[in-house]
């Protein structure tokens, strides 16, 4: 149904509520439109009560049938376990799709093959194959192993070789830190698809201009593969702060104004990240994107809020 119709519908003229007069979340959240499709990313727990947290966090955006869940592997390695743990029992005991994140840190070559057969043989099919930084120092000089993978695309090419995954990859909307420029950074992606990636997801960012004029210029170069910007809802901007500074995501003014004298009120601040989330998605969907990366922080009423927004409903 149009929107005039339903508006018509309502009883109300079109001209009350011209198309133009909505804003990016009214006209996302449109009777007719197609809802985006989503993916959730969560980090494998620490402890049992962690544990605890995550799997009624996984159960609540369970029925919103994402595309795709994700768990990271930690720092050097630090998680392998914890990852693969996880992952499994995403397959084995709920109707999601995971794919596992997989770094070359700290690991050999046979080190990290034997990962990927032991998800191949489980019956994982989707690896998010990244290169990793230096322990307990993101940003931090990466010094890769003699006897490891040097980099993502030599563990992408890895993976591929070894089983029928998909693979994803990151990419870097502003230039990953230790790039010496964007167009480097598409020649690396460019070489990663190559190799076998088949996705790429992004880093988070607020910037949505240049999101825009990053995705431009890896058009341009001739890659085709699905970019899914990736997105952070915050509600913590001291960690964020911290965060972005790590790797090199520039926080806009407007951003920080909102946040500003809420360091004790952590409710208003779920509520504006809300807001600045469901927008930057809708504000993508206009500009033609219908895939988004939610980084949950293993929470799930933010993401499931703004899923609600963008009209995602759970499955009949
Ligand atoms: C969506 C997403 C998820 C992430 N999840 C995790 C996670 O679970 N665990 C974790 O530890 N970190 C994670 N990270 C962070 C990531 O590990 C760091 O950003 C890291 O510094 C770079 O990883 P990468 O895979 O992008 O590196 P790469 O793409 O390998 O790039 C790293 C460096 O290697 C160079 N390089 C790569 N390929 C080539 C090539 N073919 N020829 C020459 N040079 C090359 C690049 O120029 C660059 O300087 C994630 C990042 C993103 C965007």
């Amino acid at each position: 149904m149009t929107l005039d119709a339903t508006l018509k519908e309502a009883g109300l003229s079109p001209a009350v509520a011209p198309h133009s007069a909505l804003g990016p979340v009214a006209r996302a959240s449109r009777p007719g439109r197609a809802p985006p499709r989503v993916s959730f990313e969560f980090s494998p727990p620490k402890t049992p009560e962690a544990e605890e947290s995550l799997w009624q966090t996984i159960r609540r955006l369970e029925p919103l049938a994402p595309e795709f869940v994700s768990v990271t592997y930690g720092a050097g390695g630090s998680t392998r376990e914890r990852t693969h743990r996880t992952v499994l029992r995403m397959l084995q005991e709920t109707t999601l799709r995971p794919a596992a994140h997989l770094t070359c840190v700290d690991a050999s070559r046979d080190e990290v093959d034997a990962v990927i057969r032991d998800y191949r043989d489980a019956g994982i099919r989707h690896i998010v194959a990244l290169r990793g930084d230096p322990p307990g120092q993101i940003g931090g000089r990466y010094q890769p192993r003699a006897d490891g993978y040097r980099n993502a695309t030599e563990l992408t090419a890895a993976i591929a070789g070894i089983g029928d995954f998909e693979v994803s990859v990151g990419v870097y909307p502003q230039v990953h830190p230790e790039s010496p420029s964007v167009a480097n950074d598409i020649e690396v992606l460019k070489a990663k698809v190559d190799a076998g990636a088949t996705r790429a997801i992004t880093n988070f960012f607020f910037d949505i201009d240049g999101f825009l004029r990053f995705v431009e210029q890896v058009r341009k170069a001739g890659v085709t593969i699905p970019i899914l910007p990736g997105i952070m809802p915050v509600s913590n901007f001291k960690g964020l702060r911290k965060m972005s500074a790590a790797c090199g995501v520039t926080l806009p003014d407007w951003l920080g104004n909102l946040f500003d004298g809420l360091d004790k009120d952590p409710d208003t601040r779920r509520l504006i990240a809300c807001a600045v989330a469901a927008e930057m998605c809708a504000s993508l969907e206009d500009e033609g994107f219908s895939d988004f990366h939610f980084y949950t922080l293993n929470r799930a009423d933010l993401v499931y809020a703004i899923c609600r927004v963008l009209g995602v409903r759970e499955a009949a």
